[in-house]
Formats: C-alpha cells, sequence, structure tokens
C-alpha cells in the first residue's frame, strides 16, 4: 500500500518515478536507507517536490550520479533521494560564444561527447566522468588533474539555475561572462554539497579542444628528488596541464609490478603541436638535473588510461577497507608533507599512498587500514589534520568507514566563518531539509 507522501509525489513526477522499499537499494547513503526516492523530469516538478517536502519537514538527499555519496558526515534520516538522472538535457550548445547550457543530471562523459562533435570541452576532468553528473561536481566543486591549467568548476561556471528548499526557482547569472548584479548567488552554491538549493541547470564556459595532448612519465629515486622536480617546473616558462606527484606505493599500484619504488611525477602538456614538442624537450631537460632516474611519454590507449587514473591515484590504491583525506596546502609544502604523512602512518603500523595535483597543493592520502581497528585509523588521520593545521592547512576525510566516522569529524572547522555560514543556511533553508547535518560545522 503506497504511502499517502509516495502518493502525493507519483502524482507530480508520474508513480513509475517514485520508488519505495527495496527498489531504495542502490540509493543507500552510510547504510541508511531512504524512505523513497523520486525522479522528476523537469525543474517545475524538482520545485513541486521541494515545496511538498518542506511543508511536511521531510529530509531530502540531492543525488546526480551518487558517485561522492559517502563524503560528508553520515546523514541522520536520508528521507527522501532526489535524484536528478531524468535532467540530463544539452539545453543549449552556442560554439561561437563558448558557453553551453546544461541539465543537472548529465553525465560529464556525455556532456563532453556532444561538445566534443563541435572540436569543444569543458575544461574539468573529475574522476568516474562516465557517472558524475554536472550537479554533483558544481556541488562539490570536484576537480580532476588538469585543475592546475583549467582551474575548477567555479572558475567556468557563468549561470546557474536552482531550485531553494521552499520550491522557489531562481536563477543567478547567465550566458555572457560579466553578468552578476549583486552578490554571487551561483559561487555561493558551489561546493556547498546540496545544502543550500538543488541545482537544476547551469551554464559554463568553454575551451576549444587542443590539438594535441601529451603525458610524460617521470620517475624519480626519492619523493624529496620528485619534489625539486615540481619546484623546477613551476618556477619555469612551462605551461603544463597537470602536475602529479605519486609516492612509491601509488606508484606500484601505477605500474602493476611489485618492484618500483622511489617516487614519479606526471606531467601533462596540451596545446599546439610544436609548442608541445617544445614543452616536453624543456620538461625533460629540467628534470635532469633534478635526479631524474627516467622519463616515458605516454600515447594511445596506455595514455588515455592513465589520465583517467590520474584524478584517484591514491584512493585506487586500496579499494577495501580503506580511509582518506585530501589535504589543501600551500604547493612548496606538499613533497614534505607527504613524506611525513607516510611516515606517521608507518609508525602507527599501517600503509599509506599519496599522491597530489602538486601545482595547486591538493594532496590525496590514503590508508591503507583492512583490519586495523577504528580507533586506530581515526587516531592516524587525526594526526594527519594535525600536521596539515599546523602548516596552515585544511584537512577533509574524504572516505571512511562509519565506525571511524563517530571518532573523528569529517570536516576541518571552519572558525568564525561558521557563524555566517549557519546563518546562509537559515536564510536558504530555514527548515533544514536539505543534506540536514551532512556539511561543515553540522549544517
Ligand atoms: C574514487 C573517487 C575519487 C575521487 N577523487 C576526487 C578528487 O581527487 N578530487 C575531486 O574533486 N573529486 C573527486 N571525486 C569526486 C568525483 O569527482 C565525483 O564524481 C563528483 O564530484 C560528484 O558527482 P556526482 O554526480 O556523482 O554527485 P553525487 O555523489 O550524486 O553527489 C555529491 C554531493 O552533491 C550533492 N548533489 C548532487 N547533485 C546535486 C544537484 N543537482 N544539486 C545540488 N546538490 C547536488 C549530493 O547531495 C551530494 O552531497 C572522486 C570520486 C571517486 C569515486
Amino acid at each position: 500500500m503506497p504511502s499517502p507522501l509516495s502518493q502525493r509525489l507519483a502524482e507530480i513526477v508520474g508513480a513509475p518515478h517514485v520508488l519505495s522499499g527495496a527498489a531504495c537499494a542502490p540509493y543507500v547513503i552510510e547504510g541508511r536507507t531512504p524512505e523513497l526516492a523520486v525522479f522528476p523530469g523537469a525543474k517545475e516538478e524538482v520545485a513541486a517536490v521541494l515545496a511538498m517536502a518542506a511543508d511536511g519537514g521531510v529530509p531530502v538527499t540531492p543525488w546526480g550520479g551518487g558517485t561522492r555519496m559517502g563524503l560528508g558526515a553520515p546523514p541522520a534520516h536520508p528521507g527522501l533521494v532526489l535524484g536528478l538522472g531524468r535532467l540530463a538535457r544539452l539545453v543549449e550548445h552556442e560554439p561561437g560564444d563558448l558557453t553551453a547550457t546544461v541539465e543537472a543530471g548529465m553525465t560529464v562523459e556525455a556532456l563532453q561527447a556532444a561538445l566534443g562533435r563541435r572540436g569543444q570541452w569543458l575544461s574539468l576532468d573529475p574522476p568516474e566522468a562516465s557517472r558524475a553528473t554536472v550537479g554533483g561536481i558544481l556541488a562539490s566543486n570536484a576537480s580532476g588533474p588538469r585543475r592546475h591549467l583549467y582551474g575548477t568548476a567555479r572558475d567556468l561556471l557563468i549561470g546557474l539555475t536552482m531550485v531553494l528548499a521552499d520550491g522557489t526557482i531562481v536563477r543567478g547569472g547567465g550566458k555572457v561572462v560579466k553578468n552578476v548584479a549583486g552578490y554571487d548567488l551561483p559561487k555561493l552554491v558551489i561546493g556547498s554539497f546540496g545544502t543550500l538549493g538543488v541545482i537544476v541547470e547551469a551554464t559554463m564556459k568553454l575551451r576549444p579542444r587542443p590539438d594535441c595532448d601529451r603525458l610524460v612519465i617521470a620517475r624519480f629515486g626519492t619523493l624529496g628528488e620528485a619534489g625539486s622536480g615540481v619546484r623546477a617546473v613551476m618556477a619555469s616558462d612551462l605551461v603544463p596541464s597537470a602536475l602529479e606527484l605519486a609516492d612509491a606505493e601509488v606508484l606500484r599500484a601505477l605500474d602493476g609490478e611489485a618492484g618500483s619504488d622511489g617516487a614519479a611525477l606526471l606531467v601533462g602538456v596540451d596545446g599546439l603541436a610544436e609548442q608541445v614538442e617544445w614543452q616536453c624537450a624543456e620538461l625533460t631537460r629540467l628534470l635532469k638535473d633534478c635526479g631524474l632516474r627516467d622519463w616515458r611519454l605516454l600515447d594511445g590507449e596506455e595514455r588515455d588510461q592513465a589520465w583517467r587514473l590520474l584524478g584517484r591515484m591514491a584512493p585506487a590504491v586500496f579499494p577495501e577497507g580503506s580511509a582518506g583525506m585530501s589535504w589543501g596546502v600551500l604547493p612548496t609544502q606538499v613533497p614534505e608533507l607527504m613524506e611525513r604523512g607516510g611516515e606517521i602512518a608507518r609508525r602507527r603500523g599501517l600503509r599509506a599512498a599519496l599522491s597530489a595535483h602538486a601545482g595547486v597543493g591538493m594532496v590525496s592520502a590514503a590508508l591503507g587500514a583492512a583490519g586495523a581497528g577504528a580507533q586506530r585509523v581515526a587516531e592516524t588521520l587525526g594526526e594527519w589534520r594535525a600536521l596539515v593545521n599546523a602548516s596552515g592547512g585544511h584537512a577533509l576525510v574524504e572516505w571512511a568507514p562509519l565506525a571511524v566516522k563517530e571518532r573523528i569529524s569529517v570536516w576541518d572547522t571552519p572558525g568564525p566563518a561558521q557563524r555566517i555560514m549557519k546563518q546562509i543556511k537559515a536564510e536558504l533553508d530555514p527548515r533544514g531539509i536539505l543534506n540536514p547535518g551532512r556539511f561543515v560545522g553540522g549544517i
């Protein structure tokens, strides 16, 4: 017998687009099953669903591709999953203006394929692009290795339509680059993890596809040497698209050999063929002065596969029983903090794998924690956070078993800004129905 809520939802979106009971199994969040999952087919339907949820005080979990639902504090009660998968159209592509307007549920891969037919791309390369959606990457400000050159979603977004918790549809920005009058609300929503509104449509800046795209893997005897390679590249005239640092554990996983040690630098270069050739030659010349052991140009399928792996190198080392953090630190501190992080884990009898978008100071630190016990894992993550905080950076628990999350806060403390964040949340979602309790400071 359908519940009154599911009947009312079925009237909005059509009965086949409301799931309940066992059919909700794919939408379990941190072991908690939602009451219902609902899939609207238009932004007006999203608005009607949210208005109804707000009336009844029912929590709502926006759901894109579901690739990152393990991030954040566990939900007290996931309530209603609001799936965006049916809002997946490319609304408008203006090749002459280098802009596209796209519905939030479209996957990044599908968007890139459509834009690619006109020789353009959205210069973002988040992991899991075949599942990650445009709304999800905006909500989590996800990015990949090419963030080094091209920046993040925040830099590419020029307009956004979202539905507020009470069902109001608001649009901010537009299709031209200079388009904001007043506060830049679209950028406030980026990285807010679905706590301020449900993104239904976005207008983004595009780029022409580069003629030539290369990936060089350079190996060094130690992480310190590879780190000096990073500094040399950063101080040079080179403009790589990606600058990824991998420790020995990550390198072993990359190679699929037991014997690799040392560290590696993976450098992406794109642009016109002549410029790319020059950059690759200059790169190897520079790296030779830093203790380069050997280097190789990856090509064809091997290169494509390496690019796909680059965004999630450290997490991929320990697929089972792992926990991991993302650190934001100054680029110059990356190699030393990676070394010290590895030492901390070893001292506690755990394996660690660390990789970094080195040029922008984003470190991905994974712990091989199978069978280690939640307390030891939480203490190690805590020591990592203390190390990173002492250097002026911040550390976020990206994924961990529930027993670990009960012992350490997922988010770093935002300090005095927390008061303002809570006020913004209260203004946009006064009944607290959007992803309640999952975000920074218990928002
Ligand atoms: C192994 C692995 C490694 C990763 N490593 C990185 C990394 O190094 N760097 C990085 O930046 N990212 C990383 N990611 C994240 C990745 O880029 C995600 O695929 C993407 O960020 C989320 O897209 P999604 O559609 O799956 O969102 P979901 O997982 O569905 O949702 C993510 C969050 O956004 C909210 N949300 C989703 N859609 C909307 C919407 N339309 N409106 C409002 N809120 C919404 C959800 O409620 C949730 O809080 C990694 C993911 C994986 C699986």
